[in-house]
C-alpha cells in the first residue's frame, strides 16, 4: 500500500509536467496574444488548453455515429501502426439503453467467456432525456471529440473490446481461469492502450491531453481510494486533489467522492494494472534491446486470458526464455506453436491443429504422430515435446526425438 502511494504521488508530479508541456505549444497556437506571464504559470496554460478543446464537441443527436466513425478510424490506425494484432470479432456501436445513461459516456460489453460466438457492443450515451441544456453541454464539454477518441481506445480499440475477445479465445484446462478475471490486468491494460496510442500519435497533442487527464484521474482515483479508507482524508481535500491536481470538473469529482467511500479496492486498479503493464513492458524493452518489437509484445501479453499481471511476466519468462536463443523469426508460426505445445489439452485446438496449423509444420518421420499423443496428453509431455522442437530455418520446425543435454 506504502509503495502504491509513493509511486502515485511521484507519478501524479510527472504526469502534471507532461500535460504542460504537451499543452503548451497548443496554448501558444490558440492563445498568440497571450502575455508571458500567463505562459509560465503551468495549470493556467493546461487549465486553459483542456477548455478550449472541450469547445470541440458532439451532442445527443451525433455522439453514437461520431462514435462509430473513431472506431473505425482507431481500428485503422492500430493496423497501420502495428500496435497489437486485431481479431476477427464484430463490434457493435450501439446507443446506451435509457436507464444505464448519465454515468459514463461509454462502455465495453463483453460476451461472457463461456458464450460462443457472442458480440460485444460498444455502447455510447446520449444524455438521460431529463437533463437540463447547461448539464448536457457539461457533459459533452468533458466528452469532447478528442476525449472520445482517448476514450476509444481505452474501452474499445485496443482497449476492453480487443483484449477480452483475445481472453476468450484463451482455452485453460479448467474454466476457473476464464470466470475469475484480473481486475487489474483488464483495467490496467485498457489504461495503457491510451498511452500507447498517444505515443504513437494518435490524434495529435489534442488526444494526447485527454490521455494525460485521464492518466491524472487514475492516478487520483487510487490516492482517494486509500487516503478515504485507511487515512484521514476529508471531502474538501479530496475535492482539491481532484479539480486543482487532477483538473477534474467538479460534477465529475462530486460523483467520485460518493464512489469512492462506496467501493474500495476498486479505483486503484486502473493506476496499479497500468503501473504493472507498463513496468512489464519496460522490463521487456531491456531485456530485448533492438529486438523489442511492440506489436509481438502486445499480443503476447493478451494471449493468456485476464490473469494477474504477475503471472503474465512468469509466463512470458519461461516462453520467452525457451524461445529466445533459436533466433526464431517468424511470428505466426511462432505463436501457432506456443499455442500447440503450451496450450492445454482442449479439442478446439486439436482441431485446429490438424485443420489449419499442419501444413504450415515440417516434421520428421513418425515425429508428428508423437507429437499428437504427447500434446494431447498431461502437461509434462507436452514439456517434452516443446524441448524436442527446434526450429531449422525461418519457416520451418523440425521435432528432433532425442535431445542432446546442454
Ligand atoms: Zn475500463
Amino acid at each position: 500500500m506504502e509503495e502504491i502511494m509513493k509511486r502515485a504521488k511521484a507519478d501524479l508530479e510527472q504526469t502534471q509536467i507532461a500535460i504542460y508541456e504537451t499543452a503548451l505549444p497548443l496554448y501558444k497556437k490558440y492563445f498568440p496574444n497571450a502575455d508571458q506571464q500567463n505562459v509560465a504559470d503551468t495549470r493556467k496554460v493546461t487549465a486553459a488548453v483542456l477548455d478550449k478543446l472541450a469547445e470541440q464537441h458532439p451532442n445527443d443527436a451525433t455522439v453514437v455515429d461520431y462514435a462509430k466513425k473513431v472506431v473505425t478510424e482507431a481500428t485503422d490506425f492500430v493496423k497501420r501502426h502495428d500496435v497489437v494484432g486485431i481479431p476477427n470479432v464484430l463490434l457493435d456501436v450501439i446507443a446506451m439503453p435509457e436507464f444505464k445513461r448519465g454515468v459514463a459516456i461509454a462502455y465495453c460489453d463483453a460476451p461472457g467467456p463461456l458464450e460462443k460466438n457472442g458480440k460485444t457492443f460498444f455502447a455510447v450515451a446520449p444524455t438521460p432525456k431529463d437533463w437540463s441544456k447547461e448539464r448536457k453541454e457539461s457533459f459533452f464539454r468533458e466528452y469532447n471529440n478528442y476525449m472520445i477518441r482517448d476514450l476509444t481506445a481505452h474501452e474499445a480499440m485496443p482497449g476492453h473490446f480487443l483484449q477480452l475477445a483475445r481472453s476468450n479465445e484463451f482455452r485453460a484446462p479448467t474454466l476457473v481461469r476464464a470466470i475469475f478475471q484480473s481486475g487489474p490486468f483488464i483495467e490496467g491494460w485498457a489504461v495503457y492502450c491510451e498511452q500507447v496510442m498517444a505515443e504513437q500519435g494518435y490524434g495529435g497533442p489534442e488526444v494526447k491531453m485527454q490521455q494525460l487527464k485521464m492518466r491524472l484521474r487514475a492516478i487520483c482515483n487510487a490516492i482517494l481510494d486509500q487516503s478515504i479508507h485507511a487515512g484521514n482524508m476529508t471531502e474538501k481535500e479530496a475535492m482539491d486533489l481532484m479539480t486543482k491536481e487532477g483538473y477534474q470538473q467538479e460534477g465529475e469529482a462530486v460523483a467520485k467522492w460518493k464512489r469512492a467511500r462506496l467501493t474500495s479496492a476498486q479505483l486503484s486498479t486502473y493506476f496499479v494494472g497500468a503501473t504493472e503493464h507498463l513496468d512489464l513492458r519496460a522490463a521487456e524493452q531491456k531485456k530485448l534491446g533492438d529486438q523489442f518489437n511492440l506489436k509481438k509484445y502486445n499480443d503476447q501479453v493478451i494471449s493468456y486470458g485476464s490473469p494477474p499481471v504477475k503471472y503474465v511476466r512468469e509466463l512470458m519468462g519461461s516462453r520467452w526464455n525457451a524461445l529466445s536463443s533459436t533466433r526464431w523469426h517468424c511470428t505466426s508460426l511462432q505463436r501457432q506453436i506456443f499455442d500447440i505445445v503450451f496450450g492445454e489439452p482442449d479439442p478446439p485446438w486439436y482441431q485446429l491443429l490438424t485443420r489449419r496449423f499442419l501444413p504450415s509444420l515440417r516434421f520428421r518421420g513418425a515425429a508428428a504422430d508423437d507429437f499428437f499423443v504427447a500434446a494431447n496428453r498431461t502437461s509434462s509431455s507436452r514439456l517434452n515435446v516443446q524441448r524436442r522442437l527446434v526450429p531449422t530455418s525461418r519457416n520451418s520446425i523440425s521435432y528432433q526425438p532425442s535431445i542432446r543435454s546442454t
